[in-house]
């Protein structure tokens, strides 16, 4: 990129997105052997040659630390190239994440810079003649600019487009700026965002309030296209919602300040459009004003996501329980947009760590995701601050945030779990040093030394014995973040002594900050405090804590009141420790709190609150209230490790070897999931048949089957067994 210099439209920010382009000529009498686009933008783009759009990476070129990382996309364009004839180059570039106000509820100065700045491109195409000669058509003083159709185009506010707006044909010169170094420029790291799916709506219908509404039945991220034949001038509006509210009509309220709209002016005749440089995380949408009454075929939901393969795939005898699994793996695609975020639709839509933390287990087994961390970790690694405090969410869009348990444990969490699922130390290396400077952060600034003291945590965020008025559960921050602390210098000893560093001190510490943790906390008062001493090997005696966890749920008529960090391990130690049956009945329960009880409401999606819709159709707050949260879906690690009983031991990353150990449960009828591995396929499946259960299993690896407490090894291959 060293002959491409940075261009933009004009050095203040505008609503309007400028469409750079450059004519220019190709040799004559020359043959182009090949020609490649290098390009990368402040903001998002879309680049096309001579009309044709080039490549299919939405919102490209994607989301990074942009201050310290901007990829750069490479593609091979010499199909589009018109030869000796005049050749056009043409690109859009929009606000994007790196000069959309974000996020929606916090004025920052950050926030503030990030309005104020205007977008930028800095592309080179070099095109190889047969012979050797080459040209080069890279950005400079040389190109023009104009303003496009797209008059508006923000990620919270959405887009606006104007069919019956001519660009002018003589193009502005472009002005060019300094821009950032060419050093933070990187090849493509991540997975490219794409057009993944398209759906047809379920129904288009008025609402009792009369509103013209189109249903496409499942919640989505990604923009709606639509067909209309207009008189020029006419306008459309798309408004996106999540649900209906108590009286069937349409609501947002719950994307506070994200207006997550589309206006459309038309042109005249008949028309296809969907926005470019933006997303909206949707299920329903509201059309008003609208050219007539659309049907089905002329509205299409595009559903996009970062190109990840799905891996996992489970089916059961219990529809509630299929249904909750689908609406798993829709807030997966909804959220794994090049970041994982927190949720697609309100003014957030950030890489919050925690949310990340807690699902990555889930996201690693349900798709192939390890390009798509390899990137983020990269970000997370490049944004963690000089003192190894890592950030609530990455990017960081949230300046000045104190580091807490469980949010900032992502950077160690998440490489662990990345490595355990594929099996590639590379990960673990990248990361190794960012892991210890994050326990060596704890460890710096604790008040106490071995436990985590002296901070406030977002603790058990959301659980259900937050006190009135609290978003935290009551469980102690200072015992969480203990626990979380004692699991870091463990997973950093683990990380090392596999890279063949002596990790003694860090064991020593770990041994440390279990026995302070033990004195400490001689006695759990919550659900959650039980479920993370369990979780974290902590409890000095496990069977009666697990025992003292399995009778207050009971008291509290077999329901859960955990939060973000106490449910993705519920019912993980209620099975390790003989209560099976209390696990399957939290997940099957469908009275409120539950996973099902938000099945029955209709989610498609898995929501942030137990409560985001309650028993008599009341909203929670429209504060926080999102209906595609993926954190509680982290459940479904549960299903294949100990429903369906694949795992694999530390020692066997990437599935080298796996343990087999499923635990069926009558209520569900029968299971079965496949799984893509690094090591092969597995598979494995129950059913319950007159009173016996048959159990199959494929595995590609050899086994160790443990089923009613009886073990036994098995090698690679396909076997059936009855207990
Ligand atoms: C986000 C969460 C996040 C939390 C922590 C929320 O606004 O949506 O999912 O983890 O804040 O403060």
């Amino acid at each position: 990129m060293n002959t491409a210099k940075w261009i933009c439209a004009s050095l203040s920010p505008m609503d309007a997105v400028p469409d750079f382009f450059k004519i220019w000529r190709c040799p004559a009498s020359r043959k182009i052997e090949q020609a490649k686009l290098k390009i990368t933008a402040l903001g998002v783009y879309e680049a096309s040659i001579n009309g044709s759009r080039v490549g299919t990476f939405i919102m490209a070129p994607g989301w990074t630390a942009y201050e310290k990382r901007l990829q750069v996309q490479c593609y091979d364009v010499t199909n589009l190239l018109c030869g000796e004839s005049e050749n056009r180059i043409s690109v859009l570039v929009g606000k994007g994440w790196y000069s959309s106000p974000m996020p929606g509820w916090l004025e920052s100065e950050d926030k503030i810079r990030r309005r104020k700045r205007h977008t930028g491109l800095l592309a080179k195409l070099t095109i190889r003649y047969e012979g050797g000669e080459t040209q080069v058509i890279a950005t400079d003083e040389t190109w023009q600019w104009r303003e496009s159709r797209i008059r508006f185009s923000e990620i919270y506010d959405g887009e606006h487009y104007d069919a019956s707006f001519e660009p002018s044909e003589d193009g502005c010169p472009v002005t060019c700026f300094e821009g950032p170094g060419k050093g933070i420029l990187i090849p493509q790291e991540g997975e490219e965002v794409l057009e993944m799916e398209r759906i047809r709506p379920r129904k288009i219908f008025r609402t009792p309030a009369g509103e013209l509404v189109v249903d496409f039945g499942q919640e989505i991220t990604g923009y709606p296209e639509f067909t209309v034949d207009a008189r020029g001038g006419e306008e459309i509006c798309i408004q996106c919602g999540e649900v209906l509210d108590n009286e069937g009509n349409f609501y947002n309220a719950n994307y506070r300040s994200a207006r997550s709209e589309i206006r459309y002016i038309c042109r005249s005749g008949k028309q296809t459009w969907h926005p470019h440089l933006t997303f909206f995380g949707f299920r329903y949408l509201k059309l008003d004003p609208y050219p007539g009454e659309p049907t089905g075929d002329d509205i299409t939901g595009i559903v996009v996501y970062s190109n990840i393969r799905r891996t996992g795939k489970i089916r059961s005898g219990h529809e509630k329980l299929d249904r909750l699994l689908s609406n798993i793996i829709w807030g997966q695609k909804g959220n794994f947009l090049d970041v994982p975020t927190d949720c697609p639709q309100r003014d957030e839509r950030l890489g919050w760590t925690g949310d990340c933390m807690v699902f990555t287990k889930a996201a690693t087994l349900n798709f192939d995701v390890e390009r798509f961390y390899n990137k983020w970790l990269a970000d997370l690694r490049a944004e963690q601050y000089p003192d190894g405090g890592v950030c609530h969410v990455v990017p960081n869009y949230l300046p000045d945030e104190t580091p807490t348990c469980g949010w900032g444990d992502s950077g160690v969490i998440c490489p662990w779990q990345v490595y355990q699922t594929y099996g590639n130390t590379q990960i673990l290396t990248d990361s190794f040093d960012s892991m210890k400077r994050w326990v060596d952060y704890i460890t710096n600034i604790t008040t106490t030394p071995d436990l985590w003291t002296g901070r406030t945590h977002l603790g058990d965020w959301l659980g259900l014995d937050a006190p009135y008025g609290s978003y935290k559960g009551s469980s102690r921050e200072d015992l969480i973040a203990t626990a979380f602390y004692a699991n870091a210098a463990d997973l950093v000893a683990k990380a090392g002594r596999i890279l063949g560093k002596d990790m003694s001190e860090y064991d020593a510490l770990h041994e440390r900050i279990k026995t302070a943790f033990r004195k400490t906390f001689p006695a759990y008062e919550t659900q959650t405090e039980h479920v993370i001493a369990l979780w974290f090997g902590l409890a000095e005696d496990p069977q009666k804590t697990a025992a003292d966890l399995a009778r207050m749920i009971h008291e509290n008529s077999d329901a859960l009141k955990t939060g973000f960090l106490g449910t993705p391990y519920l019912l993980h130690v209620l099975c390790d420790h003989g209560y099976e049956q209390l696990a399957w009945t939290l997940l099957l329960r469908e009275k409120y709190p539950s996973w099902l009880f938000s099945v029955d409401k209709g989610a498609t999606t898995v929501w942030e609150h137990w409560d985001g819709i309650d028993d008599t159709g009341r909203f929670w707050s429209v504060d926080m209230n999102s209906f595609n949260h993926y954190a509680y879906g982290a459940v479904i690690d549960w299903v294949y490790e100990k429903a369906l009983g694949i795992r694999h031991s530390e020692d066997a990353a990437g599935f080298t070897s796996l343990i087999f150990e499923p635990h069926p449960d009558e209520r569900a009828g029968w299971m079965e999931a496949e799984l893509d591995t690094r090591s092969g396929h597995i598979r494995a499946a129950w059913r319950y048949t007159q009173g016996s259960v048959r159990i199959e299993l494929d595995t590609p690896v050899p086994a160790r089957v443990i089923l009613k407490g009886e073990e036994r090894e098995v090698s690679a291959g396909s076997y059936i067994f009855w207990i």
